[in-house]
């Protein structure tokens, strides 16, 4: 296995179930990344070679590294994901081979850093690195354990962490593309369009349809957005998406008595709303995915 890989971007309905919900370049490098675990034993001790023990997801914030570290473990075993952090967890799992655990390190640089690299004269840091890297060890004759570790600083981790038979496989989760904006932007109002709270001139549906043509002034106006979300992150996109939302009920709160029920079918979200938003949220800082095309 190669041992980085670079995603241009995680563009996929991470709300999905299934492994399509990842993305399929992302699901494509887990399926070949844990192959041999889905074998019996006898397969790879045939084959004389170790499964790999673990994935480091990295990349700026909001990038949805903790998503997919969550949908992974669902997709794994169905049932909802532990995330823990510490090194005394690993041991909790020796002994119970019934199910796949997969043990999530959020912030792993929080507690992996460079040994040597923190000043407080302590040497309390380095040997909390030591005893992680060696509990990372001794879950070898476990087939049924996968960490994977999650970080927004890959140069602050102790590289000990990063070689074969730990955190092996890195896949980089970089800021989305124009066509992963756009999707992210769908997801996030999904809702809203199911309940019909997206103004007239707002047709993702339509969009979709023509791809990346600019076909009537409304589609436009879209890419303008688009390109405009230039370097936002994921979770920047559903700030925006928030943001938008607000404007759209501000707007309408002058006009209503809050006393009687409220007439949903006013409440519409609009191209405007969205440019303000966008104006209003800042994108993430560092090169989006568009930088490399
Ligand atoms: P950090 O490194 O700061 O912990 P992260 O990369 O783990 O961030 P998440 O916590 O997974 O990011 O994402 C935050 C929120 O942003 C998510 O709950 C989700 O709503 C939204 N988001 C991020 N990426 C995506 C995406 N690719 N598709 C849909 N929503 C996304």
């Amino acid at each position: 296995l190669p041992s980085v890989y670079r995603l241009k971007s995680v563009q996929s309905n991470l709300h999905q179930r299934g492994i399509g919900g990842l993305g399929a370049e992302f699901a494509d490098i887990f399926r070949r990344a844990f192959a041999s675990r889905v074998f019996p034993p006898y397969v790879t001790s045939r084959l004389g070679i170790k499964h790999v023990k673990g994935m480091l997801l990295f990349g700026p914030p909001g990038t949805g590294k903790t998503l997919m570290a969550r949908q992974i473990r669902k997709m794994l075993n169905g049932k909802d994901p532990k995330i823990v952090n510490g090194p005394e967890v690993l041991s909790k799992f020796v002994g119970d081979a019934s199910d796949v655990h997969v043990i999530i390190f959020d912030e792993i640089d929080a507690i992996c850093k460079s040994r040597g690299s923190t000043r407080d004269g302590t040497g309390v840091h380095d040997s909390i690195v030591n005893q992680l890297l060696t509990k990372i060890d001794g879950v070898e004759a476990l087939n049924n354990v996968l960490l994977i570790g999650m970080t927004k600083r890959k140069d602050l981790l102790d590289e000990a962490l990063l070689r074969p038979g730990r955190l092996e496989v890195q896949v980089e989760i970089s800021l989305p593309d124009e066509a992963g904006r756009f999707q992210i932007l769908q997801i996030h109002t999904n809702k809203m369009k199911e309940n019909s709270f997206l103004g007239h001139d707002i047709n993702l549906q339509e969009l979709d349809t023509y791809s990346h043509k600019c076909v009537t002034d409304v589609i436009c106006q879209y890419f303008l957005a688009a390109a405009r979300t230039k370097n936002y992150s994921g979770a920047g996109l559903e700030g925006a998406v928030k943001s938008a939302t607000s404007y759209a009920l501000n707007r309408q709160l002058s006009m209503y008595d809050l006393t009687k029920p409220v007439e949903e079918e006013n409440i519409k979200i609009t191209m405007e709303d969205f440019l303000h938003a966008i104006h209003e949220v800042q994108p993430a800082f560092g090169a989006s995915t568009d930088d490399l095309e």
